[in-house]
């Protein structure tokens, strides 16, 4: 599965602290995620794209 932030994105950091295996923030202040991750990450993954406050993550 993968992940996308858009540039929605206001650099909260709530997606890095619910899924730092999948998040960061770059040099710019905004997140990044992993292109794709595991099925054993994908709850931890749509906690993260859910509570971001901008629906900023996307996910398929
Ligand atoms: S939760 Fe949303 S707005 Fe906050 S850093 Fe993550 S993608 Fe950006």
């Amino acid at each position: 599965m993968k992940a996308h932030v858009n540039e929605n994105c206001i650099g909260c950091g709530l997606c890095v602290s619910t899924c730092p295996e999948v998040f960061s923030m770059t040099d710019s202040g905004v997140a990044k995620a992993i292109g794709d991750f595991s099925t054993e990450q994908v709850n931890s993954v749509l906690e993260a794209a859910n509570g971001c406050p901008v629906e900023a993550i996307e996910v398929d």
